[in-house]
């Protein structure tokens, strides 16, 4: 079977966790600040917070940045689970609006339709390593004067014109196994401003910049010298990693593109892509439905994931929270997509078998 996602650990991966265990100091320390400064530079920061997931780095980014009771977020449906329930966490409510088709991203247009008096920030996710409108996004967040948290959980090293993702607003990332890059369970929140880094970093362990010094609630959020030990490594390999998943894409939408009912990804001008999902659409003109297409697929060795089958609105934790809502774009996708193994692993053979396969499928 070729796997939808496979982490790269490599000898210097497993030597520098070596390295760490023998040192004796095994949770947070060197290691860590040294990954945040490294991590900061990549992403074109001033600072950056290291923590155990890309859930704790979203969770944390909208407390450090304000959010809490009372407040509205607007995001997008069409993401991880863990988007919108970081909004809950916070006491906020998320508030979702719908994406464009081209791209799968948050609409702007939809977000200004969104907004309320009690709208604090918006959260928009850079889905599949594709950047979300960020232009639009900043001006619509300057113009009503409210704060931006990104979800750049799968678009490390993702950029518009030149900027990375995760460096317009509050950046927020994940390093989980199947990610552009890994430190096992892990993330990351980016930022220029000092005030959201030193309140971050309290909230991340304890409430406390003084060991027993207790200034706020916070929680036990922090990452090990061993994680980062892993991140610094895979942080080097990250450019040639996205450099593999941006060529596998080429090649995959080179093969595939004309494909009776396949719709290829789209990327906006100005736009790197990172692909850290290749996703194509299942229209009404293919052979076979899309759930059809995915049991025919595995059957010819070829793993594919459907991200998301259901989006978040129509969770059952939403609809039991009260939610209706009808979005349309996001619903038609959620019927729609197969995203494709894109991985650094996935040979030329493989790329040749999966287009192969899709293409006798539809033909
Ligand atoms: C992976 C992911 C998260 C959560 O990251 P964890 O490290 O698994 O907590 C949040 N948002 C998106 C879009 C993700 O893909």
């Amino acid at each position: 079977m070729i796997p939808i996602a496979k982490p790269i650990i490599e000898d210097d991966e497993i030597h520098a966790v070596t390295e760490v265990m023998k040192s004796g100091m095994i949770a947070e320390g060197s290691k860590v600040a040294n990954f945040e400064n490294t991590f900061s530079e990549y992403i074109g920061v001033n600072h950056a917070i290291a923590v155990n997931s890309g859930t704790a780095a979203l969770q944390i980014a909208l407390q450090a940045a304000g959010i809490g009771k009372g407040d509205e977020v607007v995001t997008s449906s069409f993401s991880f689970i863990a988007t919108a329930n970081s909004i809950l966490y916070t006491g906020a409510r998320p508030v979702f609006a719908d994406i464009s088709p081209d791209t799968f991203n948050i609409n702007p247009d939809a977000i200004l339709n969104s907004i309320t008096p009690l709208t604090k920030a918006l959260l928009p996710v850079h889905l599949y390593g594709h950047p979300a409108e960020m232009k639009a996004i900043m001006e619509i967040a300057e113009d009503k004067k409210l704060k931006v948290i990104e979800d750049a959980c799968q678009a490390h090293g993702a950029m518009e014109n030149g900027k990375h993702a995760g460096s317009f607003g509050i950046g927020t990332f994940s390093f989980y196994p199947t990610k552009n890059m890994t430190t096992s369970e892990g993330g990351m929140i980016t930022t220029n401003d000092t005030e959201i880094d030193a309140i971050a970093h309290m909230i991340r362990s304890h409430g406390s910049k003084q060991r027993y010094l207790h200034e706020m609630l916070g929680y036990n959020s922090r990452m090990t010298d061993i994680s980062a030990a892993i991140g610094l490594i895979q942080l080097n390999k990250l450019d040639d990693f996205n450099q593999k998943r941006m060529e596998n894409a080429r090649y995959l939408s080179a093969g595939l593109k004309g494909f009776a009912g396949i719709e290829i990804p789209q990327i906006r001008s100005g736009c790197t892509h990172v692909f850290h999902q290749y996703t194509i659409r299942v229209t009404g003109e293919c052979k076979h439905e899309r759930d059809q297409l995915v049991k025919l697929l595995g059957e010819e060795g070829i793993g594919t994931g459907i991200y998301y089958p259901i989006p978040i609105h129509k969770q059952p934790l939403y609809t039991n929270l009260g939610y209706t809502d009808s979005l349309i774009n996001t619903e038609i996708a959620s019927r729609q997509v197969i995203s494709l193994p894109v991985h650094p692993s996935v040979s030329m053979e493989e790329l040749d078998h999966i287009i192969k396969t899709i293409g006798e499928l539809t033909g």
